[in-house]
């Protein structure tokens, strides 16, 4: 079997094996360089392992596929639709500085140091990517679109993508959920004469000056936008499905294992995940605080209904509103991985640690118990660990 460069898989095997011994730690500017890309797009069409999505999730597939041996653009590609790096952050809203986001983990073997809390997320992360895809020759492929992912005659995956198919013997799925918002639906939604967006759209709050918004939404991003909104908008309503749950004090370790614990314990059942942060309840901090005391956070039940110019109560009551704003959260984006019929009949992915119970090829990082910065960070380093042995497992060493 050959990869696009005519290694054989035996040949990488037993650099896997060298690899095997402890690592040096790759250091920025202290790596082999990466062997020149002087390759169009269209020559390189099979690697051992491609990873999809170049967020936290496939930087950090990337990198530890790079320090155990793999080399970038020979064993393994990265292919990323956005037009910058930055993974989902590039498009989050510019009033979410640095200093709004919560918990935001270094990517693997490279600080975010001296990051100016004032300046976007957007900014300081796509930034930040940059220079560590740059720092570690992680060569992401971009935009690359990945439509579709099939099994192949020969045993391997094939990666149909807009820039041509690769085929490949494992693959690290970090799509993230930016792409797939969710809406929900609510009798009387089409009829609405106002203007209804999601939170994939906001783009800061000025543009509601003197406008009725009803937020729906319980989560991080609700609150953050009634809070942005208030000082702007004619009026605010909230409304969430649930009452809000929210968190005193520091979210320490024990909590955080637990979190993830009851998001891995669905996954496990095939059902689809919940959010880490839904289960982590909202944090109290001092904007939260005051906005409780000043009403800007009081929450209301969910509707019943949408009118067309408002939302109404089964009990009659009415909120005039021109806008919709729904903070409705995200779903993994996994449509391209149909194909390979991973759902269960619960409707999400079964997956141990990262792998798909379904198909031991197939990583899925950022996705369910790590979806969020450092549960992306070990889910790399984990899915590639598991890879390594299953190539080398596949392909013994000859002789
Ligand atoms: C508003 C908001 C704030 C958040 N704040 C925090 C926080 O403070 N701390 C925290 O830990 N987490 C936070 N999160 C969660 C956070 O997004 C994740 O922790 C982490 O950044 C997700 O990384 P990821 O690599 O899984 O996904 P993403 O960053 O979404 O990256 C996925 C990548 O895959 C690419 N892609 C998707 N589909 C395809 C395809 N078919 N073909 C090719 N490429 C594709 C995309 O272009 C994207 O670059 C926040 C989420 C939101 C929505």
């Amino acid at each position: 079997m050959k990869t696009g460069r005519g290694t054989s898989a035996s040949v990488l095997t037993c650099e896997l094996r060298r690899e095997l011994r402890p690592h040096r730690r790759l250091r920025p500017g202290k790596i082999p360089a990466p062997s020149p890309v002087s390759r169009s797009v269209n020559e390189l069409r099979e690697a051992e392992v491609v990873v999809i999505g170049a967020g936290q999730a496939g930087l950090s597939s990337a990198y530890h596929l790079r320090r155990t041996g793999f080399e970038p653009d020979r064993d393994f590609v990265v292919l990323d639709h956005s037009p910058a790096p930055g993974g989902a952050w590039q498009f989050r809203w510019p009033s979410l500085t640095y200093g709004k986001v919560h918990g935001m983990h270094a990517l693997p073997g490279m600080e975010l140091t001296d990051a100016d809390p004032a300046r976007p997320s957007a900014e300081v992360i796509g930034a930040y990517f940059d220079r560590y895809e740059r720092a570690f020759g992680l060569r992401v492929r971009r935009p690359v679109d990945v439509l579709a992912v099939r099994q192949d005659d020969g045993g391997r995956l094939s990666v149909e993508t807009s820039a041509g198919t690769w085929s490949t013997r494992a693959l690290i799925n970090a799509t993230g959920t930016w792409d797939r918002p969710f809406w929900p639906r609510y009798p009387g939604q089409e009829t609405f004469l106002g203007r209804q967006l999601h939170t994939a759209q906001y783009a800061g709050p000025e543009e509601f000056a003197g406008k009725r918004v009803v937020v729906v939404g319980g989560g991080a991003s609700g609150t953050q936008h009634l809070l942005e909104l208030a000082p702007y908008a004619a009026a605010t309503t909230w409304v969430t499905r649930r009452p809000p749950v929210f968190r005193e004090g520091p979210f320490d370790q024990e909590a955080g294992r637990e979190a993830v614990a009851r998001v891995e314990e669905r996954v496990r059942r095939g059902l689809p995940p919940r959010s880490v942060v839904s289960v982590t309840g909202l944090p109290l901090n001092d904007a939260v605080r005051q906005g409780l005391a000043d009403g800007v956070l009081d929450r209301q039940p969910m509707f019943e209904r949408i009118t067309p110019d408002g939302v109404e109560w089964s009990d009659g009551r009415r909120v005039a509103a021109d806008v919709i704003l729904w903070a409705t959260g995200f779903r993994a984006a996994l449509d391209h991985l149909t194909p390979l019929r991973l759902r269960e009949p619960g409707g999400g992915i079964r997956v141990e640690g990262t792998r798909a119970v379904a198909d031991p090829r197939v990583h899925l990082v950022g996705y369910g118990p790590s979806a969020s910065t450092v549960g992306a960070n070990r889910a790399g380093r984990s899915a590639v660990r598991d890879i390594r042995r299953l190539l080398s497992e596949e392909q013994p060493v000859a002789a």
